[in-house]
């Protein structure tokens, strides 16, 4: 008989978000027609920009004419999209080449096929609170997980430690959940350490577009020494709306070693066995957003987001509540008032203002205790969202 993949019995069921939804639900039953403010999950609210859906209408139009017609596309990404990409990083003096960019249907994807590359009996470093596919993804591997907790104390950024060791080091910056966002002096730190341990740094970017500071790196490869210890791994999602759409990328340099094998050469042996590619019509839709007019257009939606930020970090400092991100980033991090738990503060929020967010503790253990707010709603919503909770934390 077959012996199916028993690392599955592993893992732990996810309440978060089944548990919010149940909640929700109750509430709603218990006082129907009564609006709640969401700032729970981060899908985005505003839809593709106009460069966007006019270079996807055309690639429609492509579609139907024989003469431009495309069939299957090249299993790393068309090479249209694979230029736009590294030209878009040269332009902020991060050198890289075509041959470094792989397209990809976006980032969750990647982060658990990416563990194709790399030996099962492994360990993984992951820095707790973690956006949960991490650990997720490293126990289906059947990974050894070393669990890095970080804190108020280090604001969620810590730095790397010898008694932590790991063959892959995942590090999410501008992070998901706390808004945290390595500095240059500290991403150096990690860089050093993983090409001292021969380890290898999976960035996520994610978030990368949300970063203002010029001072802070939206890139590992702005790092000296990255190219030879890091892959990095980003999407379309947030930066540009296509959580629906479907559109990521992932950079492995060409010259990223270990143990004789080129890790580049892997991913393209893994992409042309495992899948057909992204589909043309989305690349050439993603080609649009690294054009002149795209990146106008994108950081007009961005704003949006930036500003319901700006609106909630208001309210929570004049709150005296503390908080990290919501600068840079589109997730603000709080510390539960007067010591309550995260579903606690939780069921308050929707109890007493109708606000909805997300409890730390699904985050990991060293979440409990905090809270996370996406920035990802409408600006009226968000706006009364601020109010409600300003009036409800000065109250204490
Ligand atoms: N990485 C982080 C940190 C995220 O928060 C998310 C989505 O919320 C992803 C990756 C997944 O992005 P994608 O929509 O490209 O799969």
């Amino acid at each position: 008989m077959i012996t199916p993949n028993m690392n599955y019995g592993n893992l732990k069921d996810s309440y978060l978000f089944y548990n919010i939804s149940q909640k929700v639900k109750a509430y709603q039953n218990a006082h129907p027609g009564e609006h709640l403010y969401r700032m729970g999950i981060g899908d985005v609210s505003l839809p593709l920009c106009d460069v966007v859906i006019k270079a996807l209408h055309e690639a429609v139009d492509d579609q139907s004419d024989a003469s431009r017609f495309h069939g299957y596309m090249p299993e790393c990404g068309a090479p249209f999209l694979r230029e736009a990409i590294a030209a878009h990083y040269n332009a902020r003096g991060v050198n890289l080449t075509p041959e470094d960019v792989f397209v990809s249907s976006g980032a969750s994807d990647e982060l658990g096929d990416i563990l194709d590359l790399f030996d099962r009996g492994g360990s993984s470093l992951i820095i707790e609170p973690a956006y949960p596919a991490y650990v997720d993804a490293n126990i289906i591997a059947g990974r050894k997980i070393i669990h890095l907790p970080s804190g108020r104390d280090n604001g969620f950024l810590p730095e790397p430690d010898n008694s932590a060791v790991a063959d892959l080091i995942y590090l999410c910056s501008p992070n998901n959940p706390t808004g945290a966002v390595f500095d240059r002096e500290k991403l150096t730190k990690w860089v050093n350490f993983a090409n001292e341990h021969g380890s290898i740094i999976l960035f996520d970017a994610a978030y990368e577009a949300f970063i203002e500071d010029p001072t802070l790196p939206r890139s590992i490869f702005e790092i000296p020494g990255a190219r030879t210890c890091a892959i990095e791994i980003c999407s379309l999602s947030k930066t540009a709306g296509f959580t629906g759409t479907r559109l990521g990328y992932t950079v492995i340099p060409r010259e990223l070693e270990r143990n004789g094998m080129n890790l580049n050469d892997m991913w393209i042996r893994n992409r042309t066995t495992k899948t057909n590619g992204v589909s043309y019509i989305i690349q050439k839709g993603g080609a649009a957003v690294f054009t002149e007019e795209g990146q106008r257009q994108i950081q007009e939606n961005l704003r949006v987001y930036k500003n319901n930020a700006a609106v909630v970090t208001k309210a929570l400092d004049k709150a005296g509540i503390w908080y990290c991100g919501g600068k840079n980033s589109p997730y603000i991090w709080l510390q539960c008032p007067d010591g309550i738990d995260s579903w606690s503060f939780f069921d308050m929020l929707l109890n007493k203002i109708q606000v909805i967010g997300t409890p730390g503790a699904g985050f990991g253990a060293c979440g409990e205790g905090y809270f996370r707010f996406s920035m990802f709603g409408s600006p009226s919503d968000t706006a009364e969202a601020a109010k409600r909770l300003e009036s409800l934390l000065c109250k204490r």
